[in-house]
């Protein structure tokens, strides 16, 4: 939205670029005394004002139109009817006052012709269904995702309209009702068309009492109009257009030196007509001067050289020099401090101290993405070349990219490899023979960002560290020395203990790197109307981008990051969109979405354009939380609370700031309860401690993977236990082949390449193809891959008809094929989303495994589960409204998995129906507070409950088990579930305890809520979760807990029945607690 004000002629241009009236004049207004203006007084208006009755007549004409569904509110429409009711014409200047005056209200801009165009566009508005979508009419001209900044110039037309909340009959729901929304009854319309109305008085009262003595009030509402006249999106092709103002001064972006500090942009913030208190916490982290330290053995001259040359270092950081000296007296060392504070230099200067001693050591580094590896790669390779003597040394990249013909060249004679553990564990182990020399004069293993290794994925790398050390000790060495970086994580020695198998750690933690003052801001969105709470907030989404556009517009570098993939695409959209109706369409060249799924090419050339400074902004989802180097970044705004919890939230408020810039980070709450529960208490944010990363040594299916490659590297022996641990044996004894001498050998099922049938990262899945066939059929017109997306996605993204969003651009899903895996999409400016109705059933489908629980006569279970994914339609949504629900005939999903779940006693849930409460809050809150006390729930799901199913206001025919169930996501087996159900005793009386001791009213992060919940936590009952797992447990239940509620749901709308016994698998015996 464009939000240009009235004082901007006092303000200076920079000022109002993304944001919209500043509060100067106001504090002016208030050091003149006249604070009558904040008790209601009312100045009596120039006879100019006395356009009210154009904007009454507008206010009209809009009610009438929005009433009518999908009706093109263009401005020449308008006009007309403004026009036949006022008697005189309308203005193209007057209605810039009125944007002016409201900016936050009138929509006054250039807009596609092709989002006027509605799917079942009918004056009448009825509400019927079309089952496949014309997308003929959808295709624009030369459109494709390679021009990302596309606009088609002859396309727009000027639309008029009120983008105020134009809600209508409010559910008494939380969620939304599943009809479309009904048209505004005639005394709704009403209202509103008083509220706005009110509003534009309260706005010219505003200008007015704001207006200094010796200023015309007139004069300055005119002189502001001149920057709401709609620029044409096709004088973009003129960049001195949509960069000056009317009065001719030229509005650019400030270069990154010349930018103002970021206390400077918080107090212009906190001017802003906009601003209404959003920050609700302040923390400020002082500038820290570097502490240098000396080497001890010191380095050689040549090092010293190199390191001077090609790095310009020539003194070490305290915690560098703690690492090195450690190293040289060789211990392992894991360094744990915050981002960016160089530690390369780590794993550097030791590698190139054992090659001056020895020109025939070898190295290995890890990276966890291939984009850090080749950065560091390029990084080593000149430092080495800067050393004399070192300038021979064959650095190469040994991955999955690797040519097959490279390959022998690089085992024979590389000195470093930049690898990864799928290789290690795939391709160097398994033919270790031809890796002799190698591993032979291994002195140094060095893993980046090791915090990125846990869960099923960190306890395989944990045993492939373990068979590495194996063979190497094999081959005659003993003494490699493993070196390790990670964020700020809680125990690193410990962890890195665990990943290795080794001892001997010194632990750094202390950070002797220069850093920039930050601050850091807890942003809560306003009320929409501080008079009726109930409105709910502004959306966090609106909030983040507007302040995003006002950093931008200072020339403070920013990063959004969002939650999931498709609230980065609507960031993106929602900023082509503001920044186009502000006429900055030079901001917007410099601004781009990154997240997964894009393809490793488009993602290089955003890397490559953030880290040479052109990008001002990046919208981006945790993709980019691990350190690619993209360069200087000024400020980090999270929209919303990482699922990944508090560990994900601060790497990403790392991600801002470098040693000699101040720097910002905002976290932007969303209305969900975590979120909430931070603004409640923002000091967890940085003082609680996260929770310890967990590995697990002991998983028997992970174990026994790797046994059966490790005994084809070497046979194993007894003496083997002490890289694998006391399960070992058992494991042996059971699963392998055992010859006369007592060796152990990989069982034959898993030969010949046992590695094969182990999958570190889980199996990779089906992939489907997005491509965009806009040209296809024009001259010289192709096909276009936009993106490669995971099964699991596709079926909720790419069904026909959904809007697709690249880039922010819009695509129409215009066919998919499950067959060849692909889908074709359209390029079209619509002016909706789609959002796939849908539902996924977990349900247990055999008994494996039978627990007691102890002290109580219910039971766990253990066993095959089936997740039924059926898509059976979407809405087209509008401002979040719905526009339209389309079906769809889409084959369900079926897969298979492995879980375990805990029945809810059929006393307890007729006991909570009797009493109004609801099952599935009670359920889907037990289940979270179950998790949350799981150190492994990284790698577990549960069966979310979505609140537009929970709360529809209909009755539903799906009817769901009242029970606990938690499952491993396909295709990742790690025996987390059977972890999970082996320890179900300990977790659930944990789980139980938290929950009732735990301060909040309603729940919160600390007990019944998680960070990773689906929906958001919306569906939840703390006291119905403390009732169900004190059942489960055998304890009393409190009549206390149990509110009468006054009205008792019908059983109609109870969504919850009770489960059924599952069939039970042969022999299976019921194990005690
Ligand atoms: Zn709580
Ligand atoms: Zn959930």
């Amino acid at each position: 939205m464009s939000t240009n004000d009235l004082k901007r002629k006092s303000a200076t241009p920079a000022d109002d670029a993304a944001g919209g009236p500043t509060k100067k004049s106001r504090t002016t207004k208030q050091s003149k005394g006249k604070k009558a203006a904040q008790k209601g007084y009312t100045p009596v208006w120039p006879e100019y004002f006395n356009y009210f009755k154009v904007f009454k007549a507008l206010n009209t004409v809009l009610a009438f139109c929005s009433s009518r569904k999908n009706f093109a509110i263009t401005f020449p429409v308008v006009r007309t009817s403004v026009e036949s009711l006022l008697h005189e014409p309308l203005e193209l200047a007057k209605v810039a006052e009125l944007k002016a005056l409201l900016p936050e209200i009138v929509n006054f801009a250039y807009t596609p012709r092709i989002e006027l165009r509605i799917h079942g566009d009918q004056q009448g508005g009825s509400s019927r269904r079309e089952r496949s979508p014309d997308f003929s009419a959808f295709r624009t001209a030369g459109a494709s995702s390679s021009r990302l900044n596309n606009v088609d110039e002859d396309e727009h037309v000027l639309v008029l309209d009120f983008i105020d909340n134009s809600r209508g009959v409010k559910s008494s729901n939380t969620g939304f009702a599943y009809a479309l929304p009904p048209a505004l009854t005639p005394a709704a319309t009403k209202k509103l068309v008083e509220r706005r109305n009110n509003r534009f008085v309260e706005a010219v009262n505003e200008l007015l009492n704001a207006t200094p003595a010796d200023e015309d009030p007139v004069a300055l509402l005119q002189s502001a109009a001149q920057d709401h006249i709609p620029l044409h999106p096709g004088a973009k092709n003129t960049p001195s257009a949509s960069q000056t103002n009317v009065k001719g001064k030229y509005r650019t972006v400030p270069e990154p030196e010349e930018r103002p500090t970021i206390a400077d942009v918080i107090e212009k913030v906190e001017q802003q007509a906009w601003y209404q208190a959003q920050i609700t916490y302040k923390r400020v982290f002082e500038a820290k001067e570097g502490q240098s330290a000396t080497l001890d053995p010191p380095i050689s001259d040549s090092i010293a050289q190199a390191l001077r040359d090609s790095r310009k270092i020539t003194s070490l950081y305290t915690h560098q020099v703690a690492a090195i000296n450690a190293l040289s007296l060789g211990k392992n060392v894991i360094v744990s401090t915050s981002t960016a504070s160089g530690k390369s230099v780590i794993y550097q200067v030791p590698l190139l101290q054992f090659l001056e001693a020895d020109p025939q050591s070898t190295a290995i580094f890890i990276y966890p993405t291939k984009a850090l590896a080749q950065d560091q790669r390029a990084a080593l390779q000149q430092l080495l070349c800067s050393c004399p003597g070192l300038e021979h040394v064959k650095v190469s990249t040994y991955d999955g990219d690797t040519p097959q013909e490279l390959r022998a060249g690089i085992r024979e004679t590389a000195s470093v490899i930049f690898t990864n553990f799928d290789m290690i564990h795939a391709s160097i182990l398994p033919h270790e023979d031809t890796w002799r020399r190698f591993l032979k004069n291994l002195k140094i293993v060095a893993v980046d960002e090791l915090h990125y290794y846990y869960g099923i994925f960190g306890s395989h790398v944990a045993q492939v560290t373990r068979r590495l050390r194996r063979v190497c000790a094999a081959v005659g060495n003993r003494r490699t020395r493993f070196v390790s970086c990670s964020a700020t994580i809680s125990k690193p020695a410990q962890h890195m203990r665990n990943i290795f198998g080794i001892e001997n750690i010194e632990e750094v933690t202390e950070d002797g790197a220069p850093s920039g003052r930050k601050d850091f801001l807890v942003w809560n969105p306003p009320l929409k109307d501080p008079m009726d709470p109930s409105l709910g907030r502004i959306h966090s989404m609106t909030e983040a981008t507007r302040l995003m556009r006002f950093l931008m517009a200072r020339g403070v570098r920013v990063i959004l990051f969002c939650k999931i993939r498709k609230s980065c695409e609507l960031a993106m959209k929602a900023l082509r969109q503001e920044l186009s109706a502000d006429g900055r369409l030079d901001i917007l060249d410099r601004v781009m979405s990154y997240r997964g799924g894009y393809s490793q090419e488009d993602r290089r050339r955003i890397e490559r354009e953030a880290f040479s400074g052109n990008l001002l902004g990046i919208v981006a989802t945790n993709a980019l939380e691990l350190g690619v180097d993209i360069g200087v970044l000024d400020a980090v705004i999270m929209l919303g609370f990482p699922m990944g919890g508090l560990a994900s939230f601060r790497q990403q408020a790392g991600r801002a700031g470098r040693r000699a810039r101040d720097a910002l980070a905002v976290f932007v709450a969303d209305a969900l309860p975590v979120d909430q529960h931070y603004i409640n208490n923002p000091e967890e944010l940085f003082d609680r401690s996260t929770n310890d990363l967990m590995v697990d040594l002991d998983s028997k299916v992970i174990l026994e993977a790797h046994l059966q490659c490790a005994a084809h590297e070497i046979p194993l022996t007894g003496e083997d236990e002490k890289y694998f641990g006391p399960n070992m044996k058992d494991i042996c004894e059971t699963k392998l082949e055992k010859d006369r001498e007592g060796w152990y050998h990989t069982h034959p099922r898993y030969l010949p390449y046992p590695a094969k049938h182990v999958s570190i990262r889980g199996i990779e899945e089906e992939k489907y193809s997005v491509v965009d066939v806009t040209r296809v059929g024009r001259p010289g017109g192709t096909a276009q891959i936009l993106e490669e997306i995971e099964l699991s996605r596709a079926l909720f993204e790419i069904y026909e008809g959904a809007v697709f969003i690249h880039q922010g651009l819009t695509f129409l899903v215009q066919e998919v094929s499950h067959d060849t895996k692909m889908a074709k999409l359209v390029r079209s400016d619509v002016n909706w989303i789609t959002e796939p109705r849908d539902f996924t059933n977990v349900d247990a489908l055999q008994t494996y495994r039978i627990r007691e629980l102890r002290g109580s006569p219910h039971r766990a279970f253990y066993g095959r589960i089936e997740l039924f994914t059926l898509v059976y339609g979407y809405f087209k949504l509008r401002n979040k409204a719905i526009i339209d629900a389309v079906d769809l005939d889409t084959p369900p999903w079926q897969r298979e998995t492995t879980g375990m779940w805990l029945d809810v006693p059929k006393p307890v849930l007729d006991l909570m129906k009797d009493s109004g409460m609801n099952p599935a809050e009670a359920i889907h809150a037990a289940q979270h507070a179950f998790l949350n006390r799981f150190a492994l729930a990284a790698d577990l799901r549960t069966e979310c409950k979505v609140p537009e199913k929970e709360y529809k206001a209909s009755a539903s025919q799906r009817k769901r088990p009242a029970r606990l169930i938690f499952y491993e996501p396909s295709g990742k087996s790690g025996g987390v579930a059977v972890k999970a159900f082996d320890h179900v005793n300990s977790i659930l009386r944990d789980a139980h305890d938290r929950v009732e001791t735990c301060d909040c009213e309603e729940g919160c992060a600390a007990c019944v809520d998680s960070p990773s919940c689906k929906e958001g936590n919306l569906v939840s009952s703390k006291m119905g979760a403390l009732i169900i797992l004190k059942a489960l447990l055998g304890l009393p239940i409190d009549v206390d807990l149990i509110r009468q509620q006054s009205d008792t749901v019908s059983d109609a709308f109870n969504t919850v029945v009770e489960a059924t016994s599952v069939r039970v698998a042969e022999g299976v015996e019921v194990e005690s607690a």
